[in-house]
């Protein structure tokens, strides 16, 4: 698992094509949140305080699927949106450091401007995937990108999931494929949670749908997590599978089967698994005034459950007292909309409280790291990661393909 890093080699006076994730977001072309793009500094600062030459790549969005929407509607495309010039902007500004730009994305063109640079000069490249044959995987296009280069990092952990021409085919045209300090940081931590945790070990899952999750439930039961909580829309599949009345809660009927299962694996393992004892619900008729905390028990056919409750917020804290290790995916309930944030809230702040008091807590998932920095406790978790779907691939313990192409110790 332990990979080689861009400490293992030697940089001076080499091209280093370091793939980055800097798909962020962008409007009226300014970057609006450089939380990745800062992300990546420590690698890219590193390479270049060592003397490389230095080659950054990245997606942004999906150009090519998009305008085929777009096509199909009979809507106007603007491909202008999915330029990276922004973002080259962005970081030249935060490195006080003048970053070129490649706008063209035609390579051939491209490499013109690798060839020119200079030792501790940047240059980044224009969005990959306006190029088809990236996300093809296109061998023809992954030796494009390897033209003239001779080290090839992968920082970019939350597309590693994905076998693209720039973070698996790249690697077959270049010698030498280490993983960035990031990347590092995502393996070391994620690595160590699923491998060799600290005991107490306490998940929490959460999020709309349990099939997003299933593999990740069961790679956790499998490696005997000592509690396994559940919250979020997730719950009620497990509850209508019991035989409970949900209301109008969302279910996926198809999963119930695989609820039980979970259930009867978890008990097996002396997996301890925890579901809500109450939640927030609203009438579907007048959902406005009608929140009320009540228990699961007692929910009616007209209701909709959007929160996890005060009794389960306290029963689900008091289980992540004393925990050694952390993992956390998904919200407790609808948490864009107040006051349904305030089970997630209450949430996030336990696990802040146990990281203080000696526990590792990692917190993964779109929308779980904005609850977290939604209620400003970032710095309070040990380990935010970056990655959505390349961390739950991870968690169920599948081996990423951008992370399995880089050369080991
Ligand atoms: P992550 O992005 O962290 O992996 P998910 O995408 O799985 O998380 O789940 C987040 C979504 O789940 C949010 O949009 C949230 O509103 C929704 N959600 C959680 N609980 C509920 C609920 N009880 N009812 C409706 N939606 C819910
Ligand atoms: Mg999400």
């Amino acid at each position: 698992m332990i990979k080689k890093t861009i400490r293992d080699v030697e940089l001076s006076g080499k091209t280093v094509f370091i793939r980055v994730d800097f798909n962020v977001p962008i409007k009226e072309g300014v970057v609006e949140d450089d939380t990745r793009i800062r992300g990546a500094i420590p690698t890219i600062e590193y390479a270049l305080e060592n003397g490389a030459k230095v080659v950054l790549a990245s997606h942004l969005g999906r150009p090519l699927k998009d305008k085929k929407k777009a096509e199909e509607k009979g809507v106007e495309f603007d491909v202008s949106k999915y330029s990276l010039a922004p973002v080259a902007k962005k970081l030249s500004d935060l490195l006080t450091k003048p970053v070129d730009f490649e706008d063209s994305s035609e390579l051939s063109d491209g490499y013109a401007k690798i060839s020119a640079l200079q030792d501790g000069e940047i240059v980044m490249l224009e969005n990959l995937r306006l190029n088809a044959g990236e996300e093809k995987n296109d061998p023809e296009f992954a030796k494009t990108l390897a033209k003239g280069v001779d080290i090839y990092v992968n920082d970019a952990f939350g597309t590693a999931h994905r076998a693209h021409a720039s973070t698996e085919g790249i690697t077959h045209f270049v010698d030498t494929c280490v993983a960035g300090l990031l990347m590092e940081k995502e393996l070391a931590f994620l690595g160590k949670a699923l491998n060799d945790p600290e005991r107490p070990f306490v998940a929490i899952l959460g999020g709309a749908k349990v099939s997003d999750k299933i593999p990740v439930i069961e790679s956790l039961i499998k490696r005997k997590v000592d509690k396994l909580l559940i919250g979020g829309a997730m719950a009620y599949t497990f509850f209508k599978a019991q035989g409970f009345t949900v209301g109008k809660s969302l279910v996926e009927d198809d999963m119930m089967p695989t609820a039980l299962e979970v259930e009867r694996k978890a008990k097996e393992a002396g997996v301890e698994l925890l579901l809500p004892t109450d939640h927030q619900v609203v009438d579907s008729y007048d959902p406005i005034n009608s929140r009320k905390a009540i228990q699961i028990e007692f929910t009616n056919a007209g209701l909709v459950g959007l929160d996890i409750g005060p009794d389960t917020a306290a029963r689900f804290a008091q289980a992540l007292e004393g925990a050694k290790t952390i993992v956390w995916n998904g919200p407790m309930g609808m948490f864009e909309e107040k006051p349904f944030d305030e089970g997630t809230l209450a949430i996030a702040n336990a696990v802040a409280e146990a990281t203080a008091n000696g526990a590792t807590s990692i917190v993964g998932g779109g929308d779980s790291v904005a609850a977290v920095n939604q209620a400003g406790l970032a710095d309070k978790i040990s380990h935010i990661s970056t990655g959505g779907g390349a961390t739950l691939e991870f968690l169920a313990g599948d081996e990423l393909p951008g992370v399995a192409a880089l050369d080991d110790k």
